[in-house]
């Protein structure tokens, strides 16, 4: 036998179920599951992902079994229902749904009513008893399928539609009668005839196979090719294809259409929250067309139709218990689609929701306490990439606002930019770094891009179910949306606000997306703070992981938020960044500029002290976990003034001529600085500059351990080491400045030297190197410029285009190259072991922070990654995730390593005062 192709659901039996994602498509596989646990779910089948993989392998041809397949399938439809599909009394209708692995909106319109014509009209008119619902399905559909299947300009039928109601005088669609939809049916038919030259499809079967292959090729289309690359689809997934009998929301007041998350999907609140219209059909609700009215009574709000639990009680209550066997069953927040036919309440669609980073804390936090999940699964419900928008900045409660509309608060975060009418302006707005605001009546699928590309998103239209706050939600995206105040005009480039208040395109205006508040002008923001369900998540986080997370801080105050996000050290503290400083800069040209070693001596004299003072105050703040501090790495060149002005108040400050000065200047000037004098070269060249940092820090960690009782372990890092000797050198420098630095203090005090491996040589002789060096931390910024060969500083011309071109996959400076960079990082790791069992080993590239490549770090056996101090809980999540996908790798670990792990822990007191 071959494969099974179609999977049928119907009166509470399944072939399929919901752990088949892959095969049935998200939608079909929880078609299935609902109808197996007893839902009312109408009866209908699954075509299988597989069939459309095989349609493109066979350019586009159906494997020869479907057919009968779909035949059979859609009899036993036929049978359960008691109707025929094409019958002239007792027609079957059906709608054809699109469904991959994973929700995507890029994906093909659904079709309803399908299987309708001028025979099939006359069965519905005589079983509803109602000709104008009847005539109004039909033209539904023939707007619908003309449209997504035949690909003809909605606009054409949509005309055809408004001079109908011109002609009769009204405003509303609900005003036309019954024989002007049959007139419109005829019309619509006549002009797609004429537009396209074939005419619309009669026969159901034709209709149902067009509908069909137009779900697999859209799988193909632009918005869906768009939409993958977004988010990480392979494009070998394919779609599923759902045939599913219909159920009515629009055949009277006893009728309606909804959708519901089992809780809030923005605040994570343990309530049923949803919304509904009477009398309605299937997408009215999203569209934004009507806006829907709340389920329940207590979300209401002044001027809110009557709710659900209201109008129809016995139908609520019964959601109700679905909602409640819904968590049961899946153990995790639903969102649901349903419609209700004369009275009679039908799922159709059930998923795990899409919520934003709070919410998912919220609701793992909570399913946990009730005893639904465990901590480890609360862990995995919560996506590293998500806490980005909890970290980031909300609006200062202390600025002044002038608020111009408010709508939902749709999506939290707080953002300002420019306003922009389309998605093409913000993005290419974005392509030149300008901060955009992409405002619109409401999004589609065609507008993805440039929500990607905005700050945030504001709509006139559109309910909290609405595509932008749904898209924007799992974008992590800030989004007022059906914000009802503001009328937007496309055609002059504003819109307007209930006040009279006109803004521009080019304005810029705020949205605050926890309060729906859209404010004119940029209100500044206030950083995040990490409490309650955040802190409880997080706890279960640091039991389960087993790398560390340190931060890259320069200062004092980097040093005090890396803590208070839970770093456990700092694994790159840069001192150049200190050079900088207004008040130390002078001293360090003078140094810089000085003609000899007694000259350049002076002036290190004087940085000294402030050195120390910045040592003091990180070591205090980081109250005795680990700090590697890395010595002086860019080129001096870069500490120089270039204009001509500072260059002439710089020689005179100094007392030296101009001349002398730009001859200095010239003559420091580098054709490649990145791989120029810089690094340990400026060590071995200039030996004093380490060793007066050196001596700072070890002047403040003996004085914090001789005064004040500090347990510090300093982690001296020379950087840019390519062979072992320039490390011997330094280090030995570096050893006897410490000794005698902690003989002058009359104390002994632990300190580790180590290297950053940052170029290939470095990590192909790790094992060599790693007999001079008691830490590595790969600076993957530099290791992936020096493996590729390329300077991130000139690489904005043309890595864009690599990437979107799909030579790189990721820009490499994001998302750590596994397969080059990653493999030196491995190889370095292994040989490092080697040379010295044990050694700690971190990463301290930008990388650090992206979850992806923290995976990657736990994998090869990293003992920490550290990453920026707003990216620690992003590190600390993503190394939990990683735990819990590869255990404890170090168990696996060659012997030597595990003896030397279990004998030292995770902070390996390896010194170099042997
Ligand atoms: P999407 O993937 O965009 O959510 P759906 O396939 O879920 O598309 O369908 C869009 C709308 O059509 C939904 O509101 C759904 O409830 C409605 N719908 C789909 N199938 C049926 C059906 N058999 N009967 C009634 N409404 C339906
Ligand atoms: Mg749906
Ligand atoms: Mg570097």
């Amino acid at each position: 036998m071959g494969a099974k192709y179609v999977y049928f659901f119907g009166a509470g039996k399944a072939d399929g179920n919901a752990q088949m994602k892959e095969l049935l498509g998200g939608k079909g596989a929880n078609l299935a599951e609902m109808t197996s646990i007893g839902l009312p779910v109408p009866a209908g089948f699954t075509i299988t992902t597989e069939v459309c993989t095989e349609y493109y392998k066979n350019n586009r041809n159906y494997p020869p079994a479907l057919a009968a397949e779909v035949a059979e399938n859609l009899a036993k439809v036929e049978a359960l229902m008691g109707k025929k599909f094409g019958d002239a009394a007792n027609p079957l209708l059906v709608s054809v749904r699109s469904g991959a692995r994973a929700s995507m909106p890029g994906m093909m319109d659904t079709i309803l009513n399908l299987g309708l014509n001028d025979t099939t009209v006359q069965g519905i008119i005589a079983q509803s008893g109602d000709e104008r619902f009847a005539y109004d399905a039909y033209r539904r559909f023939v707007q619908m399928y003309s449209d997504v299947v035949m690909g003809m300009d909605k606009h054409e039928l949509e005309h055809l539609l408004e001079k109908k109601k011109e002609a009769r005088g009204v405003h509303l669609d609900t005003e036309l009668t019954a024989s002007d939809w049959k007139e419109l049916v005829l019309a619509f038919k006549a002009r797609i005839e004429d537009v396209l030259g074939v005419p619309f499809p009669e026969d159901p079967k034709d209709q149902l196979w067009g509908a069909i292959s137009a779900v697999f090729g859209s799988w193909m289309n632009q918005r869906a090719i768009t939409y993958r690359k977004l988010n990480n689809i392979p494009a070998d997934w394919g779609t599923a294809v759902n045939v599913q009998s219909m159920v009515f929301g629009n055949m009277g007041n006893d009728c309606a259409t909804g959708v519901a998350f089992t809780r809030d999907p923005s605040t994570g609140e343990n309530y049923f929250y949803g919304e509904y219209l009477v009398n309605a059909q299937g997408e009215d609700v999203v569209a934004g067309i009507r806006t829907p009215q709340p389920i329940n009574r207590a979300k209401h709000k002044e001027g809110d139709l009557p709710s659900m639990e209201e109008v129809l009680p016995e139908c609520y209550e019964q959601l109700v218990g679905i909602r409640d066997i819904l968590e049961r069953h899946y153990k995790d927040m639903q969102d649901i689609e349903f419609t209700i036919e004369k009275g009679i309440l039908y799922m159709l669609q059930c998923r795990s929701g899409k919520r934003t980073a709070k919410a998912a804390i919220k609701i793992a936090v909570e399913m946990v306490q009730e005893g639904l999940i465990d901590e480890r699964t609360a862990v995995l419900r919560v996506a590293p990439s998500q806490l980005d928008q909890l970290l980031h900045p909300s609006l200062d409660p202390n600025a002044e606002k002038k608020m111009i509309a408010k709508g939902l608060p749709a999506s939290p975060g707080a953002v300002s930019g420019e306003v922009v009418f389309t998605a093409d302006e913000a993005e290419s707005a974005a392509k030149l770094g300008q901060k955009v605001i992409l405002v619109r009546v409401e999004t589609s699928p065609e507008d993805i891009h440039g929500m990607h590309a905005a700050q945030g998103i504001l709509t006139a239209r559109g309910g909290m179910t609405s595509h932008a706050a749904v898209v924007a939600r799992g974008m992590g995206k800030c989004c007022v949306a059906g914000c009802g105040d503001i009328k937007v005009d496309y055609r002059g480039e504003a819109f307007v606000t209930k006040d009279g208040t006109v803004v521009k395109k080019g304005d810029v205006i705020t949205l605050d997306g926890s309060t729906g508040d859209v404010m004119l002008g940029a209100v500044p923001t206030v950083a995040a703070a990490v409490s309650g369900d955040f802190s409880t998540l997080m706890g279960w986080v640091d039991k389960i992981r087993r790398m560390k997370v340190r931060a890259n801080a320069d200062t004092p105050h980097d040093a005090r938020v890396a803590r208070e996000f839970g770093a456990e050290g700092i694994g790159l503290c840069r001192t150049e960044h200190m050079f900088f400083e207004a008040d130390r800069i002078a001293a360090v040209r003078e140094m810089i500029l000085a003609s000899d070693t007694e000259g350049r001596k002076k002036a290190l004299a004087k940085i000294l002290p402030m050195q120390k003072g910045d040592f003091l105050g990180i070591f205090k703040e980081m109250k005795g976990l680990p700090v590697t501090i890395r010595l002086l790495d860019p080129p001096l060149h870069e500490f120089l003034p270039q204009a001509e002005k500072d260059i002439e108040a710089l020689a005179a400050t100094m007392n030296v001529s101009v001349q002398t000065l730009k001859h200095k200047v010239e003559f420091l000037h580098e054709f490649n600085p990145m791989l120029g004098h810089r690094g340990c070269r400026l060590g071995v060249t200039f030996p004093e500059i380490y060793d007066m940092q050196v001596q700072a820090i070890m002047e403040a960690a003996c004085q914090l351990v001789k005064e004040e009782g500090y347990e510090i372990v300093p982690e001296i890092m020379i950087p840019l080491v390519a062979v072992t000797k320039e490390l011997a050198v330094l280090r030995a420098n570096a050893v006897a400045i410490c000794e005698d630095v902690q003989a002058r203090y009359g104390v002994k005090v632990k300190y580790l030297i180590g290297t950053m491996i940052e170029l290939p040589r470095a990590a192909i002789t790790a094992d060599q190197i790693a007999v001079e060096a008691e830490f590595f931390s790969f600076g993957t910024n530099d290791l992936t410029q020096t493996t590729f060969g390329l300077s991130r500083d000139d690489a904005g011309k043309f890595l864009p285009a690599y990437v979107e071109n799909g030579i790189l996959e990721d820009d490499p400076f994001v998302t750590l190259d596994q397969n080059g960079v990653g493999a030196l990082v491995r190889l370095g790791v292994e040989k490092g072991r080697q040379g010295r069992p044990g050694i700690k080993v971190g990463i301290c590239g930008e990388h650090g922070g992206d979850p992806a490549s923290v995976i990657f770090c736990d994998s090869i056996g990293l003992d920490y990654v550290s990453c920026s101090p707003f990216r620690v809980p992003i590190a600390r999540l993503a190394a939990a995730h990683a735990t819990l996908k590869h255990g404890n790798v170090l168990k696996t670990a060659p012997e030597s390593c595990n003896k030397e792990r279990s004998a030292g822990s995770t902070t390996i007191g390896l010194t170099a005062s042997v």
